[in-house]
């Protein structure tokens, strides 16, 4: 085996978390980053303009295409389960949705032994991580903003606000309950992914060596301390030593699978595969956490949608608005339109999030996107406070060979309750002037769906992941915990986890602005203990 350079700090993979350190640990020059990306760059155009999303998120090239393992609760269905793999990882396919979850998910994270993760001790980080649209500076963060509203949208805000949902300016300010237009990844036009934002304009420096293709099939230990790692790279194998740290950021599926491959994890798991134990640690793979989202969809008249826009006419226009005002259908993020709420009284705080979008659609059994062929508006929940748990576990000592996920959705029946009660707000909120009066069939699942019986089994049919899985290697100081509030490993030395795994229970929205939180409070924590 090849032993190639050193450096003072590998980085593996170039996803949300993986970027931002990049750029920061290089930032005041004193040290050597290597930064190790699995996929390819983000040279394809549908990555960078918005609406690309939909057909990159589920493009194979650039993404690890996993499924999870059948289970009776979807109704055995192996459900894909996206990950990017290219330059800005997830943050490149995302939907581009920016929340930051309630102040009390972090609390909580406190009150859970994560010392510092509390609200007020991460929120300066959200900030340091945002560049809003009228922030001139030239910060490396990522660009912020509201995309422009929509007659139909407005119609759906005031039906929420007649049942009772306060209109809101701002879902990001520590309380979320309400409904309001997110503010998303998006400006100038530009999806703001973690290359873009934060590697692109570290990549000149001397001192951060980037190499993509690579996949990384090892940590290396000496004497329990993480010396280095082994990659793969054109068949050809590389090893790279790391003077000071090895920092994990490959996500909530690939970051427990390299500790595991590594020898870092529960014990019986690494003997049945013949891996040698480096730390018997059990939580690695374990607490699995995901939204999972249900969707109504229903015709409308007399409004304008997304069909609208579909004829040639229409579609020049929208493409002179993008190129000349950066503005129009083509700089739309997933959903621009959503709402926060209980799914009962009981609950202290929001568990269900609504999108809403201007569009009806589905995907087919090619994962292809297909959109309804009459004009329609759809909204999703997801329950963003499941109380279900499930792993992550390598089938074998390869590293090329895919691990399994057991998702593990609605083991709790909270889980099942709630999902149910949000997706009858749906009809609520549609049944309620003044959307209702524009609203004609429900097209999606249908009326012939009443019982709450019959409303779970459509769930288990047709639910679909959020995108949201974080959890695998949490942070905290119970037996689980994989790391601890510094982000360290717990047992070896030398190695951490920074990425969506580390957190102990997952947000209240998407995940994407945590993760970049989460790595700028990394790098603070591991240039602080670097400094002499
Ligand atoms: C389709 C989709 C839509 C989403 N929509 C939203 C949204 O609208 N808003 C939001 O906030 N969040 C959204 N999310 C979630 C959000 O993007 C993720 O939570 C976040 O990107 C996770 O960041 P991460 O750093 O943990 O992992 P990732 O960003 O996935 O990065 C991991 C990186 O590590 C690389 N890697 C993995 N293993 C190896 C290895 N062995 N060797 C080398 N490299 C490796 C991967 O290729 C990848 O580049 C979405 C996610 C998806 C997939």
């Amino acid at each position: 085996m090849n032993i190639k350079e050193s450096f003072d700090y590998i980085i593996v993979g170039a996803g949300s978390a993986g970027c931002v350190l990049a750029n920061r640990l290089t930032a005041c020059g004193k040290y050597r980053v290597l930064l190790l990306e699995a996929g390819s760059s983000d040279w394809h155009p549908l990555v960078h303009i918005p609406l690309g999303w939909i057909q990159i998120s589920y493009q194979a090239a650039f993404n690890w295409g996993y499924s999870i393992e059948p289970e009776e609760s979807t109704h055995h269905r192996a459900m894909y389960w996206p990950r990017g793999k290219l330059l800005g990882g997830s943050s490149s396919i995302n939907g581009m949705v920016h929340i930051r979850g309630h102040q009390e998910d972090f609390n909580s994270w406190r009150d859970a032994g994560c010392t510092n993760w509390d609200w007020d001790s991460v929120k300066p980080y959200f900030e340091r991580s945002e560049r809003h649209a009228g922030d001139n500076t030239q910060r490396d963060a990522l660009g912020i903003s509201e995309v422009e509203h929509t007659e139909a949208s407005e119609l759906f805000i005031k039906s929420c606000v007649s049942l009772g949902l306060e209109r809101i300016d701002d879902f990001n300010t520590g309380d979320q309950e309400g409904v309001a237009y997110y503010q998303s990844t998006i400006s100038n036009g530009r999806r703001q992914s973690t290359a873009h934002c934060y590697l692109k304009p570290a990549k000149q420096r001397d001192n951060l060596r980037v190499v993509t293709g690579a996949l990384c099939e090892q940590i290396t230990f000496e004497d329990q301390r993480a010396t280095g790692v082994v990659i793969s790279k054109k068949g050809q194998s590389i090893h790279y030593r790391a003077e000071r740290e090895v920092i994990l950021c490959a996500g909530t599926v690939n970051s427990p699978q390299l500790l595991q491959l590594s020898g870092v994890g529960p014990v019986e798991l690494l003997q049945k595969h013949g891996i040698k134990t480096v730390v018997d640690l059990p939580g690695v793979g374990q607490n699995l956490i995901d939204h999972i989202g249900v969707m109504a969809a229903y015709k409308v008249s007399g409004t304008r949608t997304v069909w609208d826009e579909m004829n040639p006419l229409a579609l020049v226009v929208q493409l002179y608005r993008y190129l000349r005002h950066k503005a129009g259908l083509l700089n739309f993020p997933s959903s621009h339109v959503g709402a926060f709420f209980r799914s009962n009284a009981a609950q202290a705080r929001p568990d269900i999030q609504l999108f809403f979008m201007p569009v009806g659609g589905d995907r087919d059994e090619h994962n292809r996107s297909v959109m309804d062929k009459t004009s329609s508006v759809t909204a999703m929940i997801q329950h963003v406070r499941p109380t279900s748990r499930g792993g992550v576990m390598i089938k074998s000592a390869s590293p090329t060979d895919l691990p399994a996920i057991h998702a593990n959705y609605f083991d709790t029946e909270y889980d099942r309750q709630a999902i149910v009660a949000g997706f009858k707000r749906i009809r609520d909120f549609f049944n309620q002037n003044p959307i209702a009066a524009h609203c004609g069939d429900e097209i999606r699942p249908g009326a012939h769906i009443q019982s709450d019986e019959e409303i779970f089994e459509h769930v288990r049919k047709e639910a679909t992941t959020g995108y949201h899985p974080v959890g695998t290697c949490k942070m905290g100081t119970d037996a689980l915990a994989v790391v601890d509030p510094e982000l360290r490993v717990r047992g070896v030395g030398g190695l951490r986890v920074v990425d969506a795994s580390i957190m102990p229970d997952i947000v209240a929205g998407n995940t994407n602005a945590a993760t970049v939180m989460i790595a700028e409070k990394a790098s603070d924590m591991i240039l602080a203990s670097a400094a002499p």
